[in-house]
């Protein structure tokens, strides 16, 4: 299996007055794993099943290497998808569900065997393929619909929130083994996802939509150290990034009566601040006071309340836990301060 690179140029959607997609340019290179990540309605399935052949795109063009495929048939684009809801015939006994892309292919019955089986060993299912979807775990029944869209070694390979129905256990063990089978084959893939950690776990590089528009697209740890604008920096992490909208002046940022010395780098006048709960210190020159403190386990999420009606999280390693009420003093970590303008795009290093 051999996977290309997909280009999507200009590429937009409308429903009615509903602009799902807006312009949208993106490529994906051979054998990569991309996230879409994004929240509700701001248009990764839509983008999904345009590249699927399920939904035609109002304007822009799909490439696939350098075949244009956004006016065939689904049938006729070499691509694989897994759903959410695995959509798996019931009646049908695993094998069947597995060799039904290769039926409709009018492949020979001895090759359909053979790959059945081959793809079914790859994924653990070789033992319970004679028993309908009923008669499996839920794991089973998803490693079955992504033995259904690999069977044909396709291309590309969609998947639309394949992890979401599994239990939390057996979904850390589903993507690891999605992403180990996926750099095995190589094939190109483009995973749907509103889940953060799943993507930052698996994709080489995440695309983050908001509202129809790309917003970025990089490598997991790009995204988290330089986001573009301050959706991206509240979007990804996990908690989210602490953003106080204020006014820089020499070297301060301000807001009513909280001063806080920033590093060289920032904006002047009005714009955001942003430091990561896991870079901000309990030791500083900002005074606050601690109003929730939230075990994590080994560490714990302390809500501050600074002046000027700010309010600031700071995750707090083991021995360091300050009790409700205390007065502390906060600090952060220099190297990693977030500077964004009045129109919450980054603006320094
Ligand atoms: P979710 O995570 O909830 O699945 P999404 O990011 O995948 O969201 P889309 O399903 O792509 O979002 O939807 C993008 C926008 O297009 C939304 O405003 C949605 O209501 C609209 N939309 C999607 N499909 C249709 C349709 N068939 N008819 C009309 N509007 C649609």
């Amino acid at each position: 299996m051999k996977g290309v690179n997909v280009r999507l140029n200009g590429l937009s959607k409308r429903f009615g007055k509903v602009v799902a997609l807006k312009r949208f340019d993106l490529e994906v290179q051979a054998g990569e794993l991309i996230a879409f990540l994004g929240p509700s309605g701001c248009g990764k399935t839509t983008t999904l099943l345009m590249i699927a052949g399920i939904y035609r795109p109002t304007e822009g063009e799909i490439y696939f290497g350098d075949r244009r495929v956004d006016h065939l048939h689904p049938r006729d684009r070499d691509v694989g998808m897994v759903f959410q809801s695995y959509a798996l015939y019931p009646h049908l006994t695993l094998f069947e569900n597995i060799a039904f892309p290769l039926r409709l292919k009018r492949v020979p019955a001895s090759e359909v065997e053979r790959k059945v089986r081959q793809t079914a060993e790859l994924l653990g299912i070789g033992h319970v393929l004679e028993r309908r979807p009923a008669q499996v775990s839920g794991g089973q029944q998803q490693r079955a619909a992504l033995a259904r869209a690999l069977v044909k070694e396709p291309q590309v390979l969609l998947l639309d929130e394949p992890l979401s129905n599994l239990d939390a256990q057996i979904r850390l063990q589903a993507r690891s083994e999605i992403r180990r089978l996926q750099q095995e084959l190589g094939v190109t893939s483009i995973l749907v996802t509103h889940d953060q950690a799943e993507a930052l776990a698996m994709a080489d590089r995440i695309a983050v939509f908001s509202m129809g528009e790309l917003q970025q697209f990089a490598p997991p740890d790009e995204l988290y150290r330089r986001p573009v604008n301050t959706f991206v920096a509240r979007f990804v992490g996990h908690p989210p990034m602490n953003l106080l909208e204020g006014r820089f002046e020499d070297g301060w940022f301000l807001k009513e009566e909280l001063r806080i010395p920033v590093p060289p780098g920032h904006p002047t006048g009005p714009g955001y601040l942003g430091i990561r709960p896991e870079d901000v210190r309990l030791e500083g020159d900002v005074p606050a006071r601690v109003r929730v403190v939230e075990p994590l386990g080994r560490e714990a999420l302390v809500t501050l309340e600074l002046p000027g009606n700010a309010a600031f999280k700071a995750l707090v390693p083991p021995g360091t836990r300050p009790g409700v009420g205390a007065e502390v003093r906060l600090g952060y970590d220099r190297r990693h301060v977030h500077f964004f303008d009045a129109a919450g795009r980054r603006v320094g290093p």
